[in-house]
């Protein structure tokens, strides 16, 4: 059985608190960091819990899992693709998600902008960078950043607002806050690179979004700690 809404509320507001507790030891202005709740495996009421809680967007990482739900939920809620994208599914994506996190090739940059084009939109994304350099993790490779934004940034229909990764799994803090390191120097140096902003820093989950916010998250992704592990869906 899902959680219900109330014990939802309790859960979001110990994630509230643990955000603000690493804003604070960090030295980061309270509410510098946004949260994403991360509703992939869940039923759909998992969204419609963070749409009644105030929040304004969910996070997804299965392009068919999350138009199945879109239908399901309110329609202001706005969709977030955080796992892998083929090509072949671009122009869903394009047409009913409002930002995808995990743009980490040139092909899905041109898909993405064609289908872009075609409903009228501009659609917003951040480039997946491998910044742990794990050979489990998609993304591009630290150096790979720069020639993927050049791409990126010559789309029209396309606004590139930073970029995101995901930290390898180790108990050791130490290894994701490394990684998180490494994405934010490789955001401040694609900056002056290319003369552009990149506010947007897409890193931390359940397991490490204290290290992610002292290394300067913006937005932390979070599925376990809101709504209880995935096993049963
Ligand atoms: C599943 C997932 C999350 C959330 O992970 P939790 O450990 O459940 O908080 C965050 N980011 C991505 C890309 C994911 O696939």
């Amino acid at each position: 059985m899902f959680i219900r809404y109330e014990t939802y509320r309790v859960n979001l507001e110990r994630v509230r608190e643990a955000i603000e507790a690493a804003e604070s030891k960090a030295g980061r202005e309270p509410g510098s960091v946004a949260l994403l709740p991360v509703t992939k495996n869940h039923p759909v009421d998992a969204a419609r819990y963070a749409f009644r809680s105030g929040l304004k967007s969910v996070g997804e990482n299965r392009v068919q899992e999350a138009l199945s739900k879109m239908d399901d939920a309110d329609a202001a809620l706005r969709w977030e693709l955080i796992g892998p994208l083929q090509s072949n599914k671009a122009k869903k994506v394009a047409e009913r998600f409002y930002r995808v996190q995990s743009v980490d090739r040139a092909k899905v940059i041109a898909a993405l902008q064609r289908h872009a084009l075609e409903s009228g939109r501009t659609l917003r994304l951040l480039l997946q960078v491998n910044a742990g350099d794990d050979p489990n993790k998609s993304g591009a490779d630290l150096e790979g950043a720069s020639p993927l934004l050049e791409c990126a940034l010559e789309q029209p229909n396309l606004q590139v607002d930073g970029l995101m990764t995901i930290a390898p799994l180790d108990d050791n803090p130490a290894v994701a806050r490394s990684c998180f390191a490494a994405l934010r120097r490789c955001r401040d140096r694609l900056e002056t690179e290319f003369c552009v902003s990149l506010p947007e820093l897409s890193m931390g989950m359940s397991g490490d979004m204290g290290e992610a916010i002292q290394e300067g998250s913006t937005m932390v992704r979070v599925g376990t700690a809101l709504y209880g592990d995935r096993e049963y869906a």
